[in-house]
């Protein structure tokens, strides 16, 4: 997997302070699109093991204490993301259990593949659908377009 962008400290995607990773890959064209470069999964950084630790190290950072993680993209869930995607919110949930993950897919909840929920699994907060541009609305809270829908996916657990 590669990654566009990370934000070690980052207030904007998700509540609170947050550590926030942006992914290459993505396969839904959404029109109005705004970052199309992370359509490519060959675009931006290799996530190694280095930067999988970094993730850990900056959750567990007491100087700076983040509420959690957000995964952007691109699309965490973009088939060739899962493998690496599902390992490194293993070891969020294992190694930093205090710390809550958020993620934006541009699949639909009620879609998703076996493999895609295997990642759901350790995800507390999942932000759903495409980005629709007749539906966009900038007042919305952590959502572009109307028609994607904010799940509190832990709160049901
Ligand atoms: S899901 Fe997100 S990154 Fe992918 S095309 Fe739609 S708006 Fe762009």
């Amino acid at each position: 997997m590669n990654y566009h962008q990370y934000f070690p400290v980052d207030v904007i995607n998700g509540p609170g302070t947050r550590a926030t990773l942006f992914v290459s890959g993505c396969e839904h064209q959404c029109r109005g699109c705004y970052n199309q470069s992370t359509w490519n999964p060959d675009n931006g950084h290799r996530f190694d093991l280095q930067m999988q630790q970094r993730v850990i190290n900056d959750l567990k950072d007491s100087r700076i204490k983040r509420r959690g993680l957000s995964l952007s993209g691109g699309d965490p869930l973009y088939p060739e993301n899962l493998s690496e995607i599902l390992a490194l919110v293993q070891r969020v949930k294992n190694e930093c259990p205090d710390k809550d993950i958020w993620l934006w897919t541009g699949y639909r909840l009620d879609e998703l593949s076996p493999e895609q929920k295997r990642v759901i699994d350790y995800v507390d907060v999942l932000i759903d659908g495409k980005f629709e541009q007749e539906n966009a609305d900038v007042s919305l809270v952590f959502r572009g377009s109307s028609n994607q829908v904010i799940h509190y996916l832990a709160e049901k657990r």
